[in-house]
């Protein structure tokens, strides 16, 4: 089977032989080794005589034009649309997750969009007046291979890129989408090293070395930490991932604290929302610079303050922005440089 007639079929990019026809998958740091006939942790991927296929080629479950605040990216193209997609399958095994009705899915189960090629994709992006596209709602990660052509395609038709990931890609799998044209990526920091790999089964350390590579590679970062009452929610734990977020990836790198709700096969109950406005002080006296709440709608905490004088700059309700007083990338009060791309 040579995977030819399929269009979402295609041989993996990342990948190498080892010995008895097993082949060894490297798009991300599961790395997994698969026996011929074998599929990879993610579902996503299979070894179909002594060679790895993705079977997630533009083969797309989910796709909508979104606010770019949705993903979130507070400080890249505000009250800008992106055009999202993403597949089935995820290579984390979080009992919590949100999207599970994609992720926890086997490709070969689901239809979804059915396949769309990387010309259609950025032909809809147009279309839709989509200033941009994202890989979302599962692992991004899982579509590389479709992601690169996206990427190369969009970049020339004058269109962001941007990934929403656990960023748990190889190193050889960052820096090909970084090349192919990322220019935004909102990263999950899911907690303590105990915690992550205790529920989703991953070094949270391959994710922090991946965010360093994000910022020396000039790529726009943003952080998010989902919640979670007795998973995450120690001061220690919301306090260390503050405190490396500053003095790793830099103070002005965003980081959202969004509210955990019961899904899939968790059943704690939410998040409570002083939870996160303690966790928000927290982050502040460490000193990061912009901090938000995800979530919780209509809070202040959705806001962009200026962080030397306090001034209300963006002003948010849900995805959308209500207000915007920036002059310039600076505070009209007191002058102070925003971090912000557009
Ligand atoms: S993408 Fe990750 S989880 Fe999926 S087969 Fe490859 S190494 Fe395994």
């Amino acid at each position: 089977m040579d995977g030819h007639s399929i269009p979402s079929m295609k041989e993996a990019l990342l990948q190498e032989g080892l010995p008895d026809g097993k082949v060894r998958c490297l798009t991300c740091e599961r790395r997994c080794a698969l026996a011929p006939g074998e599929k990879g942790f993610c579902r996503t991927r299979v070894n179909r005589e002594g060679k790895i296929y993705t079977l997630v080629y533009g083969l797309i479950a989910s796709l909508s034009a979104n606010p770019i605040e949705k993903k979130p990216l507070f400080h890249f193209f505000p009250g800008s649309l992106a055009l999202t997609a993403g597949t089935w399958g995820c290579n984390f095994a979080c009992p919590w997750c949100q999207n599970w009705e994609i992720s926890k899915r086997d490709p070969e189960e689901g239809y979804g969009h059915g396949y769309i090629a990387p010309a259609e994709f950025v032909a809809l992006a147009n279309r839709y007046h989509c200033q941009g596209t994202s890989i979302s709602f599962n692992e991004p990660t899982l579509l590389l291979e479709w992601a690169l052509d996206v990427f190369r395609l969009a970049r020339k038709e004058g269109l962001y890129n941007t990934f929403v990931t656990n960023g748990y890609m190889t190193r050889e799998a960052l820096e090909a989408i970084v090349e192919a044209g990322l220019d935004a990526a909102n990263v999950d920091i899911k907690g303590e090293r105990e915690a992550v790999r205790r529920y989703c089964g991953a070094d949270v350390e391959v994710v922090w070395r991946n965010c360093r590579l994000l910022v020396e590679q000039g790529v726009h970062l943003e952080v998010t930490t989902l919640v979670i009452p007795g998973v995450n929610d120690s001061e220690r734990t919301l306090r260390g991932i503050a405190e490396r977020i500053y003095t790793e990836l830099g103070p002005e790198v965003p980081w959202h604290l969004t509210r955990y709700f019961p899904a899939y096969e968790f059943h704690t109950p939410p998040t409570p929302v002083s939870t996160l406005e303690w966790a928000h002080a927290l982050a502040k006296e460490v000193g990061l610079a912009f901090v938000y709440l995800g979530n919780v709608p209509d809070h202040p905490l959705e806001n962009t303050y200026c962080p030397r004088c306090g001034a209300l700059l963006i002003e948010r309700h849900g995805f959308s922005i209500a207000h915007c007083q920036l002059e310039d990338g600076r505070c009209p009060d007191c002058g102070r440089r925003i971090p912000l791309r557009m």
